[in-house]
């Protein structure tokens, strides 16, 4: 690695400069991520975390073009605020409801995308996975913001019935209303989690459990043919005790990881023009078991 005073050799004043606004922001792992491609590829930039209050959200998005930044990441809590403060907006971001990439565009005016919905079909494919053609089903466990995102990527893969599997009912409803537009959502309660399993191409989970400090998530898998991918969006632990349970079961699994770090790529590119690669090393710099 470079020590700080190559660092600051890199950084000129005419460093490009993007970051990432959330509330409270310390967990965040963008800064590690951009800052491993900014010093991979040579670019004279900067990412850095920026602790933004919800309630002052409008006037720090109002600031990034005044303080000449190229544009920023959002992270919890901001992505669903974000839709009704930028100026554009790209229709899968709306149709998502959540903004999670922001670039200023030339005449200073905020461009709002998702790159979520990107990043979870990439981290799919870079694994072997191809949605198959005709009729489809998948089963998504959780109907929170992350949820949203793969559902709209899955009805982009041709999903034709998505099964939604969340604790709450009304949350789950809100979800499948919103996006109903791209093909057939079906609510199923936690009490039925192994029925919405049955014959689905694609399993995902789309909740904290399994996460480190949170409980397991613990479902029945003996529903599920030999085909079906799961993948989990969890990624600390890397491997979950479900994606565990399903390796051992057989099936082809996706760590959450790899979405993480493919999301990010369309916000490299379009602030600091380089399209950076996802590889095994950036996975362990970012995960610190090198
Ligand atoms: P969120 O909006 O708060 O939604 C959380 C969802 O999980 C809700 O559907 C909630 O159900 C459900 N849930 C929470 N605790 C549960 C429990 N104990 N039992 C059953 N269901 C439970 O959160 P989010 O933004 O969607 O994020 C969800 C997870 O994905 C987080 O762990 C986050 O770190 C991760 N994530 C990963 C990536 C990545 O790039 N890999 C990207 C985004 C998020 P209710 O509706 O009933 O509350």
């Amino acid at each position: 690695m470079t020590t700080s005073r190559q660092r600051e050799k890199m950084i000129s004043g005419r460093a490009k400069i993007a970051g990432v606004m959330g509330w409270p922001i310390g967990h965040t792992l963008s800064p590690k991520v951009h800052g491993y491609w900014l010093h991979q590829y040579g670019v004279d930039g900067v990412y850095i975390p920026l602790a933004v209050d919800p309630a002052r959200l409008e006037q720090a998005l109002g600031a990034l073009p005044v303080l000449g930044f190229r544009g920023c990441n959002l992270t919890i809590p901001h992505k669903e605020l974000a839709v009704k403060i930028v100026d554009r907006i790209d229709p899968l971001a709306q149709r998502v409801g959540a903004v999670n990439t922001i670039v200023v565009d030339e005449d200073g005016r905020l461009s709002g995308k998702n790159t979520d919905v990107y990043g979870f079909q990439e981290n799919l494919m870079a694994a072997g996975f191809q949605p198959l053609s005709g009729s489809k089903t998948a089963a998504v466990l959780g109907a929170g913001g992350a949820a949203r995102a793969i559902i709209v990527a899955l009805q982009e893969f041709g999903y034709s019935e998505i099964r939604l599997v969340n604790r709450s009912t009304k949350r789950a409803e809100q979800c499948a209303k919103d996006l109903s537009e791209g093909g057939t959502l079906k609510i199923f309660s936690w009490e039925n989690v192994t029925q919405a399993t049955k014959n689905v191409e694609v399993l995902v989970n789309a909740t904290p459990l399994g996460m480190k400090g949170q409980p397991v998530l613990d479902i029945d898998l003996s529903n599920l043919s030999p085909q079906t991918w799961v993948t989990d969006i969890v990624y600390t632990p890397r491997l979950t005790d479900f994606l565990l349970q399903a390796k051992k079961k057989g099936q082809p699994i996706v760590d959450g990881l790899g979405m993480l770090l493919h999301q990010a790529r369309p916000g490299f590119f379009a602030w600091f023009g380089v399209d950076p690669k996802v590889t095994d090393s950036l996975r362990r710099f970012v995960l610190d078991d090198t």
